[in-house]
């Protein structure tokens, strides 16, 4: 199999692919090797205008489209996406890094995201509710938001478009979506799907640029109905106190800190294989990766060192490689990042038992890494690493471990391994988390709730509740004269 010549990437306006109105671009990285490999377009005022046009135009004509066959196209443009995995895979390898198994599984997963929300577009029902007055007719109705802006990271560029793109598609909504410029020919490889499928002009729309600018411009402008947003917790901030001053709709899918608890009746062999896998799994720039592990203290020494043992097993290179199983951090910031968790851990006396330092010269490359003798004041105990670093204390009591769980503001996923009933309903009530999963990998498919609570958002991305999100209620009662 041969890899695609990476494309340059222009805007999509109206079903078309477009340069900047003023021509300006920036330049795309392979996170590999630190080569430019392409360009990506960089809108300015004016092609946000258009875009924001179309964008309306785009709402009146999918609103008044059946679900039927709103659900028709979306089936087309997945079945698109399934046909294309191995090309669109390479291009999102190429441009983010990760081994082209994990991107292959994304694209895939992308499309049963958009089949699952296209059958749910069938069951939005509203409501008949009985009337006190035996003359009117009540109903509740279910109706498209309107135009959404949505803003996406560059760790799963497609699975984060998708998630927002189907549910918005799903209930008849427009969608404009700002994705992320590291990672950009990816996302628009998904969105052609779409207009290969038939999508009508102007119902889905891509561009890049100045993420602040975009922002700022998109989420006051009055075309835009609702904002979603996927990225770090600050910038969520920023963007939900920007939404609420113009009185938008919002969800917030942002940063997290799991926690995994390593119960001390727990399955020890497979706490490790799980927490392994997941730990490195996009070398850790994963929102709901995990981060903080708890372990009793009577499994502590047999769990760090088979989970250091699986860490020293992985292959370090190009996603592209035959063999590779952990690729690049996706961008510099990431290096820099994770020296200063790992300078901080060491400077407070914390033990780095594997890795702790960056691998080659050229590309992102970052040893996994895993730390232990850490205190609760360490940087990697409180602030999300987005990197393959991970921290093991000791506990003794499953209190105390909740209670550590459960110290951060971070409320996202969260972990557990144990072989009693009485503790995983312990964990299940008081783990503040969005996402709890137990003796088992994170497993977010699109039937599921997808989302967080506390400082990790609000909204969720999968599960009925995932369209709700997209939609305005009306009541309305009605008497016959
Ligand atoms: P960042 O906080 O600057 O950006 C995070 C994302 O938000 C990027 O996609 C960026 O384009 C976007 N963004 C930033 N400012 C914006 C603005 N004003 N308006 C609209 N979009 C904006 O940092 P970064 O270096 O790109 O990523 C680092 C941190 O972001 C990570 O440590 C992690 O906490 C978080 N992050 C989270 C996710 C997630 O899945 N929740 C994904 C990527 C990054």
């Amino acid at each position: 199999m041969t890899t695609p010549a990476y494309p340059d990437t222009r805007l999509l306006i109206d079903n078309q692919w477009v340069d900047a109105a003023d021509g300006r671009t920036l330049d795309v990285l392979n996170p590999a090797n630190g080569q430019v490999i392409g360009r990506v377009a960089h809108a300015g005022v004016p092609d946000l205008d258009r875009a924001l046009a179309a964008a309306q135009r785009g709402f009146e004509t999918w609103r008044d489209t059946s679900a039927h066959d709103r659900a028709a196209v979306m089936r087309r443009a997945a079945g698109l996406l399934r046909e294309r995995a191995e090309d669109v895979a390479r291009l999102l390898t190429l441009e983010q890094g990760k081994p082209l198994a994990e991107a292959r599984a994304e694209t895939l997963a992308g499309a049963t995201i958009i089949e699952w929300f296209a059958d749910e577009a069938l069951r939005v029902y509203g409501r008949i509710v009985p009337s006190r007055n035996l003359s009117a007719l009540q109903l509740v109705i279910k109706e498209p938001v309107g135009p959404v802006a949505a803003f996406t990271p560059w760790n799963f560029p497609i699975n984060q478009v998708v998630r927002k793109l189907a549910a918005a598609l799903a209930t008849g909504c427009s969608f404009l979506c700002k994705a992320p410029e590291e990672t950009p020919a990816s996302p628009a490889a998904l969105l052609q799907a779409f207009v290969d499928a038939g999508l009508p002009p102007g119902v889905a729309g891509l561009v890049y640029g100045n993420p602040a600018e975009i922002s700022g411009y998109l989420i006051p402008h009055p075309v835009i109905r609702k904002v979603t947003f996927t990225g770090s917790t600050p910038v969520g901030k920023q963007l939900a106190a920007l939404a609420g001053a113009h009185m938008k709709r919002v969800s917030m899918e942002l940063g997290g800190h799991a926690p995994v608890i390593v119960a001390e009746d727990a399955d020890v062999e497979l706490a490790v294989k799980i927490s392994a896998a997941s730990k490195f799994r996009n070398a850790g720039q994963v929102c709901i990766s995990p981060t903080r592990f708890l372990v009793h203290s009577s499994l502590v020494d047999e769990f760090t060192r088979a989970f250091v043992r699986r860490a020293e097993s992985l292959k370090l290179g190009d996603g592209l490689a035959e063999g590779t199983t952990l690729g690049p951090l996706a961008n510099a910031r990431r290096i820099a990042a994770m020296d200063k968790v790992v300078e901080d851990a060491r400077r407070r006396g914390a033990e780095v038992l594997t890795g702790g330092a960056r691998v080659g010269e050229a590309g992102n490359f970052f040893a996994p890494t895993i730390i232990a003798g850490l205190t609760t004041e360490a940087d990697l105990f409180n602030n999300e690493p987005f990197g393959p670093v991970a921290g093991i204390r000791a506990f003794d009591r499953l209190d105390e471990a909740i209670a550590e769980a459960n110290r951060l503001s971070y409320g996202l996923a969260a972990y557990a391994f144990t072989r009693s009933l009485r503790n995983a309903q312990q964990l299940m009530s008081r783990v503040e988390a969005g996402m709890l999963w137990i003796n088992q990998p994170a497993t977010p498919s699109a039937e599921l709730p997808f989302g967080g609570v506390k400082d990790s958002g609000y909204g969720t991305e999968g599960g009925p509740e995932a369209l709700e999100a997209y939609l305005n209620t009306k009541a309305v009662s009605a008497v016959g004269v």
